[in-house]
C-alpha cells in the first residue's frame, strides 16, 4: 500500500544539494535546487504494483478494474483520463470509459455510477471533472460507493482524513506530500504553506502535512498579502491554477516547494510557481510538467489494487491507519 506516510529512500532527486550556499533571495544564477521529481518515484510504484496485480489476478481469477466515468468530452480532462486508463494498462489492470449516450444530466450521470457500484469487476471509479453546469457535485460524490472511491472525494474518505484515519486519500494530495517524504524532505516542525483550499487538493494536503507534523497555515483567494505568509514558509505547496503566482522575490532562502498547479499557457504546461525567478532562492522544487503528476496517477492506480484488495475481504473501504 502506498500512503503519505511511506518512507522509501529517495529516487527522485536530481541536481545538486547546495543547501550549503547562502544568497539573497532573488539572486539569480547562483545554485541550482534539487529538482524533486515525481516521475522516477512512479515507475517504482508502478513496478511493485505490477507484481501485485499479477499476484492478485493468479489469487482471484481476474485483474482489478478501474470506471471513469465520462459526463462531457472536456478535452483537457481526457486526455488526463486517458493517460490514467494507459496506466492501467501497463501494470495489467483493466480500465474503461463508462460513456453516457447524449447529453450528461444529473440522474444519468449518477444512475452510472450506481451501476459501477455493483459491477463486481469494477474496483475503482472515477468520476471526470469538472462537472458539466447543472450537476451537482454533492449528488455525484453522494452517489460513488466509498468503498470504490479511489480518489477519496466521498465524505466517508474525507471524514476519515479529518479524523487522522487512512481512507482513500485524495490522490493529489497524497502526491504532494509523499514527493516530500519519498525525497527524504522532513516535514517535521516545519512550518508550511498551503495556496488553495479546494476540497480534493488544498484541505486534504493541509491535513495530511499536519498529520506528518507540519505547522500549517492554508491559504486562498481572500487571503490578505499572500506574500507574507509564503515567506515565513519553510514548505510551499501551490495549488491555485494560477500560473505566476508564486514568485522568488515572495519566498524564503532555501524553502522546499511543491508545485501542484498546471496551467496551459499558449503551448506549454506550467505549474503556480515562476520556475525560473524560484529556482535561485529554494532549496528543492517540483518542477512542472514532471513533478506532482505523474506521481498522482500511479498513486491513483495503488488506490484501485488497494481497493480490489479491500474488496476481497469485504470490510469496507480501507484499513484504518494511524489515529490520532
Ligand atoms: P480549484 O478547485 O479551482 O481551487 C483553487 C484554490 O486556489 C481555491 O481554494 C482558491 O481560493 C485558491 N486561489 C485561487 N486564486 C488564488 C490566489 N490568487 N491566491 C491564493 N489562492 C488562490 O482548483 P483545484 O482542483 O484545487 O486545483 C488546483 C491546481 O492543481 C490546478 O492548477 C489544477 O490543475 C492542479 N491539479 C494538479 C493535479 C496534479 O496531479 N498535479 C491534480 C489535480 C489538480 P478560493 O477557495 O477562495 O476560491
Amino acid at each position: 500500500m502506498t500512503t503519505a506516510t511511506t518512507r522509501k529512500p529517495s529516487v527522485a532527486i536530481a541536481g545538486p544539494d547546495e543547501r550549503t550556499e547562502d544568497h539573497d533571495a532573488g539572486a539569480p544564477g547562483i545554485r541550482v535546487p534539487r529538482l524533486l521529481l515525481g516521475s522516477p518515484i512512479a515507475a517504482d510504484i508502478r513496478a511493485d504494483l505490477k507484481t501485485d496485480v499479477e499476484a492478485f489476478r493468479v489469487e482471484t481469477g481476474r485483474p482489478p478494474g478501474l470506471a471513469v466515468v465520462l459526463c462531457g468530452r472536456d478535452a483537457p480532462s481526457v486526455v488526463y483520463l486517458e493517460r490514467i486508463l494507459r496506466g492501467c494498462a501497463e501494470v495489467g489492470m483493466v480500465g474503461r470509459f463508462v460513456e453516457i449516450d447524449g447529453e450528461a444530466d444529473e440522474p444519468r450521470l449518477t444512475a452510472a455510477i450506481r451501476e459501477q457500484n455493483v459491477d463486481p469487476t469494477v474496483d475503482g471509479i472515477i468520476v471526470q471533472m469538472p462537472l458539466p453546469p447543472g450537476i451537482r457535485l454533492r449528488a455525484v460524490i453522494d452517489a460513488i460507493d466509498p468503498a470504490k472511491d479511489i480518489d477519496g472525494i466521498h465524505p466517508l474518505n474525507a471524514g476519515l482524513l479529518r479524523l487522522g484515519y487512512d481512507g482513500f486519500l485524495p490522490a493529489t494530495a497524497q502526491a504532494a506530500v509523499e514527493i516530500l517524504t519519498r525525497s527524504e524532505i522532513p516535514i517535521a516542525g516545519r512550518t508550511a504553506v498551503v495556496i488553495g483550499r479546494s476540497p480534493v487538493v488544498g484541505m486534504p494536503t493541509a491535513f495530511l502535512l499536519v498529520r506528518e507534523d507540519a505547522t500549517v497555515t492554508v491559504c486562498h483567494s481572500r487571503t490578505r498579502d499572500l506574500r507574507r505568509h509564503v515567506r515565513g514558509a519553510e514548505i510551499v505547496v501551490a495549488a491555485a491554477g494560477k500560473p505566476g503566482l508564486v514568485t522568488g522575490p515572495m519566498l524564503r532562502r532555501g524553502a522546499v516547494v511543491v508545485d501542484v498547479g498546471i496551467n496551459v499557457v499558449g503551448d506549454r504546461l506550467v505549474g503556480d510557481v515562476d520556475f525560473a525567478s524560484a529556482a535561485p532562492v529554494v532549496s528543492a522544487i517540483t518542477p512542472v510538467p514532471g513533478g506532482v503528476g505523474p506521481l498522482t496517477n500511479a498513486i491513483l492506480l495503488s488506490h484501485v489494487l488497494r481497493a480490489a484488495r479491500s474488496r476481497l475481504t469485504a470490510t469496507g473501504p480501507a484499513p484504518a491507519a494511524r489515529p490520532r
